[in-house]
């Protein structure tokens, strides 16, 4: 008789998503020495701590899911938005939508920490920097802040610093766009900046440590802002302005203007709208300030041979080191993004960029004339591609016909209309406008640009060759081509970073981000065209909220680190409204950097707390911390499971001396990936958390971005949670008031693809991942901070300084890993000297497998350095990586070429070459040079 085999082969969760198959996790149990996956994990998370309930919701297959998400993108309505306001139709390349945006070898790299292995997506953030640093007429730019009002935010923290608080009074032109003046309002209070809005014929240039002034106000004008700079100059202060980098092919640079900062977004170089983003935003500064530039930012330096190299430049700026004195909180950015600005300036040159910005220019012009000659008065004097239009009492009959015709304009008071053109804006587009106005006529396509030759621009841009390149697209492919295979992202190799979540990325997750019913929407059009999107963010809230116990989120911040300080505003909203006056953050010396660097810009006094020798939290040292705070204490910063990836017993208890003092509690939740299903942050006592839906909910990390931190919050602080920025109050964190609303469809589509008990095995499955590798390893490399079983959670952290007798250094096992064919494992943190590696419920055992036996070979070659076979700068771990111009070079090592190239777990006929040897850091803080050096004259 036959049987059907009951095998499913459309289970997501447990045939795609988690790598071990169940007989692979047999064997796993065995190695660890555990008889079941639920005796494992029942001897790693504390009973006490355990949720009750299980989470609800069914799994979807992946064909339901394509189909569910295209219903709900049916109920948004793709108009042509002319609304404008820093957000604009553009035409993506076809090619860079295929090669980068679709393409995991773009958008599942980590961020380039380790450079030999990144060389690629470096070149890319070189040469967007090099364009934002040309087009804004500055030569220092950075790799990419997370929108333009976060950015312009940052330039006032900037002028601050620089000034060194001399003078507490910011200006902020009013002709900025709305959302930028509601974040820079937020960022200021705990700053203690005094902000004064008005127009620029009122700024008190003696009275102010700097002004935000808008180069393109947001209401069209285009203006010089040279006297404003002379003026703030004069008083010793420093000027912000922002930009748009299409109108800088055409009009002065602010940087001829006398600017000290300029930012903006770089959205209209061919990155979808996506209804708030993710997109790049782009900061560029004089040399003076390069040093308090907040962000990444790329640089190049030499590689052990001499060759030229790229890496991150001048990173004691940041964070991780210097923790509530940084620069900024800025860790995860807009890599991928900011990489697409950049081939769009590459795929389309300086004459082809200035030739859509004239189109474009033209069309408005056009528009201009035509609504003057039908009677209407266009208010805005000098314009690029924004004009305002007096319309009087017709203002919602013109917004409504408008409407009918399929394009939403912007509603500005209660008698005016703003509209901007863009790279899509065409003669039917115009046509439907003008017709929306009631002008009948076929429009006649104006050839007479309207900007003065005192605001033209009349220096050369983008000069470097790589903006010149032949643009055929065999060309432009291959280039896109030959970058990446220069990186190692997760399509090669497992990419285990320790407190970063390195999981699949799901085709099916990615596919509706570029669906036109999503990509296309602009943050403000009108609510009843974005109903499909309110599904999505409903029901994602609704899950999250069932996960972590919270009673809402907030989907705001544009990464962990934005979540953080929006938590921490929220919490400074909910005590100011108690009538409360509190300033001191309790934070563990082991939280990751940003903690610290958030506290520090929600303006707390940051007071550490000592770890203990298990690496718990020393409760007793956070006892008397606590006291001493009393009714100071604000709140404390604590990441569960531990940064140790320990499930520390003591969570309730820190909470319950929190609360016992009247304080918050912050959970950092960047380590859910070993709570999911399992415990909730709520119920362990935390009153707000920001999750990195990055990390934990499979958004890809893009190389450095994008992210997502949405924040969720017990029922006091609701209402507290950050407002929306399209009203220019302050209490926004972000741009768009669901950030970058399109990636929130990878980690709902991750959500409902996994069902409840899919998220619940994921977490149990990286367990048990982290404790294989850490049961194959322990007999070589000390497993630091296990829990009381022996246990350790979904990460582990390995001691490499047993070698340090030997010389061998961590960083010699790190770049040895690149031989191997792996990313190395997150180095150094939370502890000096460690590798912290999480391997994820994604990986199967033939990878995990390929991974130890790696670890294991590099430390047979540091047992043979500590034998005195040969000594540690003889040996292949100090010489790693090595390249292909290694192998063809003389060779006098005391190693084969075979043990150099071919190490174990290497593949031999798939091996990933890296493309450089190992690079000097110091050599190229140095010699800082942060823009695409000339070619042919390589190192
Ligand atoms: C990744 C991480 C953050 C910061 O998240 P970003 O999105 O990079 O800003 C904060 N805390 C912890 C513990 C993290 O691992």
């Amino acid at each position: 008789m036959w049987q059907p085999t009951g095998y499913n082969p459309d289970d997501f969760a447990n045939r795609r998503h988690i790598g071990p198959s169940p007989e692979e996790m047999e064997t796993m149990l065995a190695t660890i020495g555990v008889g079941s996956l639920d005796e494992l994990i029942s001897q790693t998370v504390p009973a006490s701590l355990r949720q009750s309930d299980d989470l609800g919701w069914e799994p979807m297959t992946e064909g339901q899911l394509l189909g569910h998400l295209r219903a709900v993108g049916a109920k948004n309505k793709v108009m042509t938005s002319m609304i404008g306001q820093g957000y604009y139709g553009t035409v993506t390349p076809p090619a860079i939508q295929r090669n980068i945006f679709e393409n995991p070898a773009w958008y599942t790299a980590y961020t380039p920490y380790q450079p030999e292995i990144s060389q690629g997506r470096l070149e890319a953030l070189l040469n967007f920097q090099t364009m934002v640093s040309d087009l804004t007429g500055l030569p220092v730019a950075n790799a990419s802040l997370l929108d333009e009002a976060s950015a312009a935010a940052e330039g006032m923290a900037m002028a601050l610093r620089q000034t060194k608080g001399r003078k507490h009074r910011f200006f902020v032109d009013e002709q900025l766009h709305p959302q930028v003046i509601a974040v820079i309002l937020t960022r200021a209070r705990p700053l203690g900046v005094d902000c004064v809005v008005g127009p620029i014929e009122e700024l008190p240039a003696d009275e102010v440590f700097g002004a935000a002034l808008a180069h393109l106000g947001t209401h069209g004008e285009l203006r010089d802002l040279t006297p404003q700079c002379e003026a703030v100059h004069a008083a010793g202060g420093i000027v912000v302005v922002t930009s748009d980098l299409l109108a800088l092919t055409l009009v002065k640079e602010p940087g001829a203007m006398g600017a000290d900062i300029v930012v903006g977004s770089a959205q209209r170089f061919g990155v979808p709208m996506g209804y708030g983003g993710p997109h790049a935003a782009f900061m560029s500064c004089t040399d003076a300030l390069k040093r308090t530039m907040p962000g990444r930012l790329v640089g190049v330096s030499v590689d052990s041979a001499g060759r030229r190299a790229y890496r991150l430049a001048l990173q004691t700026r940041e964070q991780h080191i210097r923790r509530e004195k940084a620069t900024s909180n800025v860790c995860t950015a807009q890599a991928l993004l900011a990489v697409m600005a950049s081939m769009y300036a590459v795929f389309h040159g300086p004459r082809g960029l200035k030739a859509i910005a004239e189109r474009v220019h033209l069309w408005t012009v056009t528009i201009a004339e035509a609504l003057r000659a039908g009677g209407f008065t266009v208010e805005t004097q000098e314009f690029f591609d924004t004009i305002t239009v007096n319309v009087g009492e017709t203002q919602a009959d013109v917004l409504m016909a408008a409407e009918r015709r399929g394009i939403n304009l912007r509603r500005i008071g209660s008698d005016r209309i703003g509209l901007s053109v863009d790279e899509t804006t065409d003669r039917d587009v115009v046509t439907r406008l003008l017709r929306a106005f009631g002008i009948e006529d076929e429009p006649a396509f104006s050839d007479a640009p309207s900007i003065s030759d005192g605001k033209l621009r009349s220096s050369e841009f983008l000069t470097h060759p790589v903006f010149h390149m032949n643009r055929a697209e065999s060309e432009m492919m291959r280039y896109m081509r030959r970058l990446s295979d220069r990186d190692l992202a997760l399509d090669r190799a497992m990419i285990p970073l320790g407190s970063c979540t390195m999981k699949l990325n799901a085709a099916v997750e990615m596919m509706p981000v570029s669906w036109p019913e999503f990509a296309g929407l602009h943050p403000y059009a009108p609510a009843d065209q974005a109903e499909g999107y309110r599904e999505v963010v409903r029901d994602l809230e609704a899950k999250l909220c069932e996960i972590t116990g919270y009673a809402a989120f907030s989907m705001q911040p544009n990464s962990g680190a934005q979540g953080e300080f929006a938590g921490l505003m929220t919490i400074a909203s909910y005590q100011r409204a108690q009538g409360e006056d509190r300033d001191v953050c309790l934070i563990p010396t082991s939280a990751h950097g940003t903690n610290p660097a958030s506290a520090s810009m929600a303006g707390l006094k940051v007071v550490a707390v000592k770890a203990a020798d298990n690496g718990d939290i020393d409760i007793e040292d956070f006892r008397a911390k606590a006291e001493a705070a009393g009714d100071r204490l604000s709140c404390v910063m604590v990441t569960y499971p531990s940064t140790h990836g320990v499930f520390e017993e003591t969570i309730r208890e820190v909470a319950d001396i929190t609360h016992a003092h009247g304080g918050q509690v912050y959970i950092d939740g960047a380590n859910m990936n070993a709570l999911v299903g399992l415990a909730k942050l709520g119920e362990l006592g935390g009153d707000v958390s920001h999750l990195n839906l990055h990390k934990t909910f499979a958004i890809p990390h893009g190389g450095g971005g994008p992210g997502m931190g949405p924040i969720g919050v017990k029922p006091h602080l609701v209402e507290h949670l950050p407002k929306d920025p399209a009203t220019g109050e302050e209490g926004a964190v972000a741009a768009a008031h669901y950030g970058s609303a399109s990636i929130l469809l990878i980690s709902w589509a991750y959500i409902l693809l996994m069902g409840g008990k899919g998220l619940t095995q994921a977490t149990r499955v990286a367990i048990l991942n982290a404790n294989y590798i850490a049961a194959r390893l322990r007999d070589k490399f000390p497993i630091l901070f296990q829990g009381e079983s022996g246990r350790v959670a979904h990460e582990c952290i390995l001691d490499t300084r047993v070698f340090a007798s030997s010389g061998v250094t961590v960083d010699d096992v790190a770049k040895r890993l690149i031989d191997h064919g792996f990313h190395a494992p997150t180095m150094s943190w939370p502890v000096a000297g460690t590798l912290m590696v999480e391997p994820t419920e994604s990986e199967t055992l033939f990878e995990l497998d390929r991974f130890c036996d790696a670890m294991l070979d590099i430390a047979r070659e540091a047992e043979e350095v500590a034998s005195g076979k040969l000594t540690v700068d003889e040996s292949p771990l100090r010489h790693a990586p090595h390249t292909t111009e290694d192998l063809v070079a003389e060779w006098d090592r005391k190693y084969s070429r075979e043990q150099a190239c071919f190490p174990a777990g290497a593949f031999r006929v798939d091996k990933y070459w890296p493309p450089v040897g190992r690079i000097d850091n110091a050599y190229g803080d140095r010699n800082l040079v942060c823009t695409c050096p000339p070619w042919g004259d390589e190192a």
